[in-house]
């Protein structure tokens, strides 16, 4: 048999058509786990009624994401799990070495929420930083908003208020009920997007 990839044939899923009778081991999606999977997670926007199957650990870390992979396609979903396990080396950049401003890193990076959930973060914005001064333009009035909070408020604030809320939302917190997954949805993309524009 050919096989380009030891891992992408042993995690090939076809969820489409899957005719095989439930087996009672199915391998967990998540490239190089040999875990049995016992949950499924949502492929997301626009690919309703299709899941991963990831055991118990990874589910985890595909919800704590979710926004960030929803609606991805396969390849481009487990390409990232896959970098994942060499410890999330971004693949792209949108900085270079030079005027890293507040949150730049954040942009370039957008995993924060992967950090976020870990409960550390490598890129730490200058906690200082405020806004004050600045023109405030929609977007980030409506990120702020989303967030409940004051456009006045620093990065320390806006971190503790997306944990607070990340974890008030979170299915997982709430009895597995999907009905707070736009709102998280919404709120991990207000944050994401202060921090590409520097806040946070
Ligand atoms: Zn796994």
């Amino acid at each position: 048999m050919k096989s380009e990839s030891p891992i992408f044939d042993r995690i090939r899923v076809k969820p489409d058509k899957d005719r095989r009778p439930k087996t009672d081991h199915i391998a967990c999606n998540w490239p190089g786990c040999a875990g049995a999977a016992e949950h499924r997670a949502p492929k997301g926007r626009g690919r309703e009624k299709q899941y991963w199957n990831f055991c118990l650990h990874h589910v985890r870390e595909y919800n704590a994401s979710y926004n960030f992979f929803a609606g991805m396609s396969d390849d481009a979903v487990l390409a990232y799990q896959k970098d994942a396990l060499t410890g999330h080396r971004p693949t792209w950049k949108m900085g270079t070495g030079k005027n890293r401003g507040p949150g730049l890193d954040g942009a370039a990076d957008p995993l924060g929420v992967f950090h976020e959930f870990g409960g550390h973060s490598n890129s730490r914005p200058d906690p200082t930083h405020k806004p004050e001064g600045r023109m405030i333009r929609n977007a980030e009035r409506k990120a702020f908003e989303t967030m409940g909070l004051e456009v006045s408020a620093g990065a320390v604030e806006i971190k503790a208020r997306f944990k607070a809320l990340v974890k008030r939302h979170h299915p997982d917190a709430n009895n597995g009920d999907r009905s707070t997954e736009d709102k998280l949805r919404e709120i991990i993309q207000a944050y994401n997007y202060l921090k590409s524009v520097g806040f946070g």
